[in-house]
């Protein structure tokens, strides 16, 4: 008998979600974060033949109570994590409904080549077929294997791995609610085998401006206050000047088409950008690009266009964007870099 090699060392971080999540009867409802994440590795007996795996609870929450203070917490345990030299990689257990804004937050502000791979399921873990025990096993596949290092933060589920940037959740309840709109997948995985596509194009973790987050920020409680506006038709502008009022320091409009609003809530937007507000014009669209100047004059009015970033995700780069600077044309920068 040979030496065998040991296994790479893969740090799973919890913070709840359906993954961890429990029934409440037979045919409905059910609880979040009602396992921790010692009962959820136990369930999978076959993780061991994958990875060494050390475990910290970092939350225990469904992810529609993800707030900045939690993120920041995530981000230093993750960094954390990833400083250690012993770790390959980390997996964090996080709910479906902001994965994604999760995801994306740590592809900012994380700084490794390391994978991270978020991982959730759509179905409780006492559901018939949850989806949660495979989904674990390929992201912990995803997180051992060393061609996933330097592609920024990713997302498993449904035997399909998705880049934080482009994945967005576009179901209630199916289990392949993920979809990662024109650039496509980072890749396949099959019961652990990796089928890996092109890396991604925009920057990420350890070439981000963001990232490592700074000291400072980690301890903080709060981030930059941004808020999302959603554009219909009648739309007025009691909404707009709500946030402003608010001490909203960035609006991210999700407007109709490629990023329109009517005349009375342009109106609200255009002055809440004069008096200093940094105003995105993202899409409820769900696909395609919002350029700067097609309908709406960005120049004069000076607002920023979220090229390919839906509303949630452009509110994440706008709020660590604010860290940094007010000025639009900056941040229009940004918005063209990540
Ligand atoms: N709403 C819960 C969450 O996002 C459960 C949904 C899920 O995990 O799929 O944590």
């Amino acid at each position: 008998m040979g030496h065998s090699v040991p296994l790479p060392l893969i740090r799973v971080l919890a913070t709840g979600g359906t993954i961890a999540g429990a029934q409440t009867d037979r045919e409905r409802g059910y609880r979040a974060a009602a396992f921790s994440v010692d009962a959820l590795i136990a369930a999978v007996p076959q993780l061991a033949t994958l990875a060494q795996i050390e475990v910290e609870q970092v939350a225990a929450i469904g992810s529609q109570d993800m707030d900045d203070a939690t993120w920041l917490r995530l981000a230093a345990r993750t960094q954390a994590a990833l400083d250690s030299p012993a770790v390959a990689g980390v997996v964090i257990t996080h709910g479906t409904d902001t994965m994604e804004e999760t995801a994306f937050f740590l592809n900012l502000v994380v700084r490794s080549e390391k994978p991270v791979v978020l991982v959730g399921a759509m179905r409780p873990a006492t559901a018939i077929s949850a989806d949660g025990p495979m989904n674990l096993y390929n992201a912990l596949a995803v997180a051992a294997h060393p061609a996933t290092r330097g592609r920024g933060v990713l997302v498993v589920a449904n035997d399909e791995i998705h880049f934080a940037r482009e994945i967005a959740k576009t179901n209630t309840t199916q289990v392949g609610t993920f979809a990662s709109g024109h650039r496509g997948l980072a890749g396949l995985v099959n019961a652990g085998r990796l089928h890996l596509y092109a890396p991604p194009v925009r920057r990420h973790t350890a070439a981000s401006e963001f990232s490592p987050l700074a000291a400072a920020a980690a301890g903080a409680q709060r981030l930059p206050r941004v808020d999302i506006v959603y554009a219909h038709a009648g739309m007025g502008r009691e909404l707009i000047d709500a946030a402003v009022k608010a001490g909203a320091r960035g609006l991210v409009i999700a407007g109709m088409g490629d990023g329109n609003l009517g005349a009375v809530a342009l109106a609200a937007a255009a002055e809440a950008a004069k008096a200093g507000v940094a105003v995105v014009r993202s899409s409820r669209a769900g696909g395609g690009v919002v350029e700067r100047n097609i309908e709406v004059d960005d120049d004069a009015l000076g607002f920023i266009a979220a090229d390919e970033l839906n509303p949630q995700k452009a509110r994440v780069l706008l709020l660590l964007g604010l860290t940094r600077t007010g000025d639009p044309r900056a941040l229009q920068d940004l918005f063209f870099a990540y």
